[in-house]
């Protein structure tokens, strides 16, 4: 049966590891070491290798890893990975024989250029995309383009398990709540997840139905949250295309 487990790296990056009995596959190792280790004390083969993003904190360990597994390496098209063995887009899927699982890759480009996602056994891993409670910084798109990126992602079925790249979820909530203080969703989702963090374990993966619940860059529909911009802004706007890039650009200078 596949598990899904997070390896620790960095701060606050997560490598989201694949396994089952005998083999895993990583997603965004941004380090090596640390599954390095975890697979010599799991003793466990690796098989693939998938990356969501060029930045360093998610490819930054593919080349180490190489040196003792010989695996394909899955990425997206268009983005400078000089490690990547399979070049993927929308429309393409990976398939890990050796776990028993396939995925279909998303393009949902905003933070990055061409960032992808990987959707298939319930799971999503979306990088630096959607994050609990949060989204990624527009590093090379527009925030156009990240909004209809989360809007792709936003329609996958609420149970879907979201697995993003970093624990940030306190620190979203705390800025959500600001954005839609009525929200009590929101507050019982901050009452578990302090839990979880002050247990020393993960928020994540959280689901897409609580996502849409609570996420404000989700809700860039729901009145109270347009009722909020609008007051941040000064301004009436009420496209979700503006209202989200204003939540964006709150959230860069909050
Ligand atoms: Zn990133």
């Amino acid at each position: 049966m596949l598990e899904i487990v997070p390896v620790s790296a960095f701060k606050d990056n997560y490598v989201w590891t694949m396994r089952n009995a005998t083999h895993a596959a990583v997603v965004d190792p941004g380090e090596a070491q640390p599954v390095l280790d975890y697979l010599r004390r799991e003793k466990l083969a690796l098989a693939a290798i998938l990356a969501t993003h060029h930045h360093a904190d998610h490819v930054g360990g593919i080349a180490q890893l190489l040196e003792t597994w010989r695996v394909p390496v899955y990425g997206p098209k268009n983005e400078p990975i000089p490690t990547l063995t399979r070049a993927v887009s929308e429309g393409d899927s990976v398939t890990i024989a050796e776990l028993g699982v396939g995925f279909s890759v998303l393009d949902i480009p905003g933070h990055t250029r061409a960032h992808i996602a990987y959707y298939g056994a319930g799971a999503l891993f979306c990088g630096d995309t959607l994050f609990a409670c949060g989204c990624g910084r527009l590093f090379e798109g527009t925030a156009e383009q990240m909004y209809k990126s989360l809007e792709k992602l936003r329609a996958l079925p609420d149970e879907t398990r979201v697995y993003c790249g970093h624990e940030y979820t306190l620190a979203n909530i705390g800025f959500a709540k600001g954005v839609e203080p009525g929200n009590s969703a929101l507050r019982s989702r901050e009452s578990r997840d302090r839990d979880l963090r002050a247990a020393g374990k993960p928020t994540l993966p959280s689901t897409l139905g609580e996502e849409k619940a609570t996420n404000p860059f989700l809700r860039c529909r729901e009145p109270a949250v347009v009722e909020s911009v609008n007051k941040y802004l000064g301004t009436r706007v009420s496209d979700p295309v503006s209202v989200f890039a204003a939540i964006r650009e709150w959230k860069n200078k909050s």
